[in-house]
Formats: structure tokens, C-alpha cells, sequence
């Protein structure tokens, strides 16, 4: 048998694209997915009376509506809570709402004082062009304290990768602010929400944890999907011809969602590809679940404290009422992680962040650009490498589908609209 599309990887892309083939009308379909089940990233485990979404924190919020209008057609907008996002940063011993520099005001005055000068002195402020890599630009866009205090030292437990060695393509994801409001919000003691660069409010599952967004889209295509199916090697049977998978499986079109890495092995790739894909660098990722009573608000809470393996924890019950009140989860580079600091469960996720590492964009374009004429395509977080969100792959697997040939999609999507929360 010849499928028209084989997909590698059953996450949040690989299922959203076989979704949206069959809402255009294709039916021969073939999903592999590696693990025992599907959801990747988007996981969540009940570990008795807490949710644990295995993958870190995960939040709904998009800026596409037709990637809302998708996701609520399958899970409906009422089975979502809707939150006003409340994430704070430790610093100097403090607690400040997140953004740091737009809430400098939140510290005692000593500390505020030193901050704002160092903020005003900064080389956007100067008029100094913005430098090209990550550690640079950092201390050019909000100075040297915060630099130093904050942003180099969280990178670092974040990425475990200097923050020099980072490119600066990907920083939609870090807030900008200029220097006046910063002084501003200062003068005024006001707390900026509009200055969050995402998840200003979110979404999140009434019940259960974020899996139900992926359950909802997954349900329809289970059919397609074969579980404890590793990919391997992808390989053209001849030239002009079908692709075949693990030499078992043969398709026209392949689309990988899968990190690329864990198909080097592939006799379809050339030197060059090959070696692309070897520059390409990911983080693993530690998830852990404690047990701690708390009275706080915070839904999340970044630690860049560097005697604290963990760089972000989260207050389960904030976000899911009907779990325990009393669970957090913590996030932690595999690098740093220790057992045995009081978890009562802990998940590792062997690839949890693309790494913008210098010259990351090429080294993706490279394969990306070799394999599109033999009809293999990338897709999602591993298959274009790039730090997307949950609604970012859905909002590129539509693109794809689109690509394709295979637009009919939208006519189903037509029937429900929803307001977009900001973002
Ligand atoms: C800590 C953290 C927090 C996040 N927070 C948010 C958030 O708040 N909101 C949001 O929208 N997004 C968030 N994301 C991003 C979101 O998790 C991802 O964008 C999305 O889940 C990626 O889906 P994917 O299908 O591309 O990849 P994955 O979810 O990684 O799925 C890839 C799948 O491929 C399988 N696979 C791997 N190798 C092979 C192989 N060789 N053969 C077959 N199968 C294979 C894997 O088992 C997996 O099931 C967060 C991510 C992290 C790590």
C-alpha cells in the first residue's frame, strides 16, 4: 500500500495535520508516532490528586483566529477557564510581576533606582545600533543590572548554552519596551498588562490539563495513528519515485514533525543535510511535581536565581482548580537537574527547546531546501526547528495543508468564531 501522506511524530503538528487532510477529504493517511501514545509536549498525567502536564506549563492563547476557531470547534470554548496571566519574577529577594522592567517600581526604591539608571543607560537609549547576538542585545535592550541579575543567569539555566553563542531572530518572545515607558511605569507605580508580550490572558482546560486540546483535535484521526513506531530512515525507492519509511512504509508525501536528529540515519539526506542537521541544538527538560502548601496567586513564577537548579515553577491549582491545592511542578534543564529534592514525580522530555543557537535558521533551511523536491516536508517545533508554540504549529500546519493543495479545510472552520483574547 502507497499512503498519500505519511506523518512522522503524533504531537500537537502531526495530529493537526492529519486533521486537517481529512477535514479536506483525504483519507490515506498514515501517522507514526514513536512513543506508546501520541500528545508529545502537550501531555498531561494525573499523579494522584494532582495534573501534571508532562512537558512544562502550557497555556492557550493565539493570535491567529483561525487556529482558536479550530481548537474550539473540536474543544469548545466552554470547557476552558479563561485567566488574567499572573507570572512574577524573584529578584534581589523580591517578587515582581513580570515584565521586571516595566514593574522596576515593585522593588524598594534603593534597588528601583539602581535598575533605572542602568536601564537609561542602555544602548538603545544611547542610539547605539542593535548588536547580533543574544548576550549583547540583552544588555543593549535593558541594561546591564538587569542583564546581570536576571536575563543572562535564566538564559543560561534555560538553554545551557551562553547566551552569546544565541542568535536574536527569535526575540518576538522577549518583551519590548522602551526606555520612556520603563521610566514611566516607574514614575506612576502602574502595572503595564499590555506590555506582556504574550499569554496577557489565556486559556486552559475547565478539566483535566492541556491534553484536552490535544485529545479534542487527536480524537477524529486516532484511526491514522500506529503508536511504538520509531522512524528511522526515510528513503526514496527510486529516483522520481515513492518514499519509504523504516523500509516497511510507503508514501508520496512525507511530512516529518519529528526532531530531526533521530533521522540522521536516513539514506535520503546528503552530506550537506547531514551535516546541518548536526549544528542543530536542543535542550532536554525536566519536569517534576512537589507537594507544598501555598497562598499565593502567581500562576508561574521564573527563578533565575543560579543556586536553584529550576528555572520556573508553577502553581498547579491556580490554573486547574480541580487539582490539589497544594501541587507545583518545576521546570529544569536536564543539565542541571538533581533528584531527590522533595519531587514526588518527575518526567523528562528528551526534546523540549529548539536552541536558537548562531546559525540555526541556515542549517534548518538546509535540509528543509533538500528534502522539499523528494516530497518530504518539515513541520512544528522539530520539523522547522523553531520555538513555536502549540498554536503556531497548528497555524503552520494550515499552511501546509494549504500548500499542498488541500484548502478545503477552511469550509468547516467558517461555522464558528470566537473573540481573540490579546495577546
Ligand atoms: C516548557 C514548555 C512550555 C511550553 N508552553 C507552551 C504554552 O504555554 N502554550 C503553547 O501553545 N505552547 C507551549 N509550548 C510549546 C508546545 O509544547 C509545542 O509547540 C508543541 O507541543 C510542539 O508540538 P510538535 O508536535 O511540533 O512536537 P512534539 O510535541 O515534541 O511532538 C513530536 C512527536 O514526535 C514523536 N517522535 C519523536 N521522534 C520520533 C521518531 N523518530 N519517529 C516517530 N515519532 C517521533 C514524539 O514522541 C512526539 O510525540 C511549550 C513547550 C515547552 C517545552
Amino acid at each position: 500500500m502507497i499512503y498519500d501522506y505519511l506523518i512522522i511524530g503524533g504531537g500537537i503538528s502531526g495530529v493537526s495535520m492529519a486533521r486537517l487532510l481529512q477535514l479536506s477529504g483525504v483519507e490515506s493517511i498514515c501517522l507514526l508516532e514513536a512513543g506508546s501514545e501520541a500528545g508529545g509536549l502537550c501531555r498531561t498525567r494525573r499523579i494522584g490528586p494532582h495534573v501534571l502536564d508532562t512537558g512544562g506549563g502550557h497555556f492557550l492563547c493565539t493570535k491567529f483566529p483561525e487556529v482558536q476557531n479550530f481548537i474550539f470547534r473540536h474543544l469548545p470554548r466552554t470547557e476552558f477557564n479563561v485567566f488574567q496571566r499572573v507570572s512574577r519574577i524573584v529578584i534581589d529577594g523580591c517578587e515582581v510581576d513580570f515584565p521586571l522592567e516595566s514593574n522596576l517600581w515593585q522593588l524598594p526604591s534603593s534597588l528601583c533606582a539602581e535598575y533605572l539608571i542602568s536601564v537609561v543607560q542602555n544602548g538603545e537609549a544611547r542610539g547605539l545600533p542593535p548588536p547580533d547576538h543574544f548576550e549583547s542585545w540583552i544588555r543593549w535592550k535593558l541594561g546591564d543590572l538587569i542583564a546581570e541579575r536576571y536575563m543572562l543567569p535564566y538564559n543560561r539555566k534555560i538553554w545551557g548554552v551562553p547566551a552569546s553563542e544565541m542568535d536574536i531572530d527569535w526575540l518576538h518572545k522577549i518583551p519590548r519596551i522602551d526606555v520612556r515607558r520603563i521610566v514611566e511605569a516607574c514614575l506612576n507605580r502602574e502595572f503595564g498588562r499590555e506590555y506582556m508580550p504574550s499569554h496577557a490572558e489565556f486559556y486552559y482546560p475547565a478539566s483535566g490539563g492541556f491534553q484536552q486540546v490535544f485529545d479534542a483535535i487527536a480524537k477524529p484521526v486516532d484511526k491514522f495513528v500506529l503508536t511504538d513506531c520509531p522512524v528511522t530512515t526515510i528513503e526514496r525507492e527510486n529516483p522520481g519515485g515513492v518514499l519509504c519509511v523504516n523500509g516497511r512504509f510507503r508514501a508520496r508525501t512525507i511530512i516529518n514533525t519529528a526532531p530531526w536528529p533521530t533521522l540522521i540515519r536516513s539514506p535520503i539526506f546528503n552530506e550537506e543535510a547531514r551535516q546541518a542537521i548536526g549544528r542543530l541544538r536542543h535542550t532536554q527538560l525536566v519536569v517534576s511535581l512537589h507537594e507544598d502548601a501555598y497562598e499565593t496567586d502567581t500562576h508561574w513564577l521564573y527563578e533565575p536565581d543560579e543556586q536553584l537548579p529550576r528555572h520556573r515553577s508553577f502553581f498547579i491549582h491556580n490554573f486547574a482548580p480541580r487539582s490539589a491545592a497544594n501541587g507545583i511542578f518545576r521546570e529544569t534543564n536536564l543539565q542541571r537537574w538533581q533528584a531527590g529534592q522533595g519531587e514526588i514525580h518527575a518526567e523528562i522530555n528528551p526534546f523540549a527547546y529548539p536552541v536558537p543557537s548562531r546559525g540555526w535558521a541556515a542549517s534548518v533551511m538546509t535540509v528543509l531546501n533538500h528534502l522539499r523536491p523528494f516530497g518530504v516536508h518539515g513541520l512544528g517545533r522539530w520539523g522547522q526547528w523553531q520555538y513555536f508554540n502549540a498554536d503556531v504549529c497548528i497555524w503552520e500546519a494550515m499552511h501546509l495543508a494549504d500548500e499542498l493543495g488541500h484548502p478545503q479545510w477552511r469550509a468547516g472552520m467558517q461555522s464558528q468564531s470566537s473573540p481573540i483574547l490579546s495577546v
